[in-house]
């Protein structure tokens, strides 16, 4: 999949349409989604044009990478889920049913989430 620069996640990277921003660093923003689908949902962003998760671990640089780590821990911290817990997901792909071709980690908490995975469909 060829990266498209004009997917939305870029487009907030541009500042073009807005987010409601939650962390930012050099590498990395993290912003609420805008459908959520838990008391806490979260999503953490590169800021580098990378498709998918497995682009990011392919070309992403050592400090682009741990950034992500990072801030997908002080996202959770943040929003305070650590404690009762909180799932982070990366769809990837048609089978991962990944709807914005920017990669993205999403960060679920505030409620017990269920089991891992869904029956697909
Ligand atoms: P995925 O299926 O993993 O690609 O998820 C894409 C996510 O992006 C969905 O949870 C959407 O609700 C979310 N989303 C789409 N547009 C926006 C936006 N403008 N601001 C925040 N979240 C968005």
């Amino acid at each position: 999949m060829t990266y498209d620069p004009n997917n939305v996640f870029a487009k907030i990277l541009r500042g073009e349409i807005p987010c409601g921003k939650v962390y930012e660093d050099e590498h990395t923003l993290a912003f609420n989604d805008i459908h959520p689908q838990a008391p806490v949902h979260i999503l953490v962003i590169p800021k580098g044009a990378y498709v998918s998760f497995d682009d990011f671990a392919a070309k992403a640089s050592e400090a682009e990478i741990v950034a992500l780590v990072r801030a997908v821990g002080k996202v959770a911290a943040m929003a305070g889920v650590t404690a009762d817990g909180w799932r982070l997901l990366s769809n990837v792909g048609l089978n991962g049913h990944q709807e914005v071709p920017h990669l993205h980690v999403h960060v679920f908490g505030g409620r017990k989430l269920g089991a891992m995975i869904g029956k697909g469909g």
